[in-house]
């Protein structure tokens, strides 16, 4: 994930991080570090499996719905069961509630939806996800730079 205070963009190694032993700088780390807490760890619905060291997977919500950030050195562990299942269910759920359900693989990100997957590339900071609804079914999907979005 990226963090602004270290000017670390999403994707890349925090200079801070040793693979291994963890944060070198774990009494002084930024805040945003410091008040993080996935899904698993706050969500009792989230059982062992999902523990991001085994499932390689970490889990967030986001304005829109749900984050799946998957382990780039595992890129299909969000195929797998029973992932690929319960990912798919809560992106039904999410077309019913205008929820959507992102599966992000280093800067790559998938739109999952009940029945397909929508690989969007890689999308920046600066752009949005824009899905074509028909009803609440999505149909379609694009990026857009957030100033083309504004326009209209
Ligand atoms: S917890 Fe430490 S290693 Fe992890 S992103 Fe923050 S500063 Fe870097």
């Amino acid at each position: 994930m990226a963090i602004e205070a270290l000017a670390k963009p999403a994707g890349t190694w925090c200079a801070q991080c040793r693979p291994g032993r963890g944060c070198l700088n774990y009494a002084g780390r930024p805040d945003e570090c410091a008040s993080f807490s996935c899904l698993w760890l706050v969500n009792d619905l989230l059982d062992e499996r999902w523990k991001p060291s085994r499932s390689k997977l970490v889990l967030t919500t986001s304005e829109d719905g749900v984050e799946i950030r998957c382990d780039p050195g595992s890129p299909n562990a969000w195929h797998r069961e029973p992932y690929a299942s319960e990912i798919r269910a809560w992106a039904a759920e999410g077309e019913h509630n205008d929820m959507t359900v992102v599966v992000i693989v280093g800067r790559r990100m998938i739109l999952v939806t009940p029945e397909r997957e929508f690989d969007l590339g890689i999308v920046g900071p600066d752009e949005r996800i824009v899905r074509e609804l028909e009803g609440t079914k999505v149909v379609g999907a694009t990026v857009l730079r957030a100033g083309e979005l504004d326009a209209g």
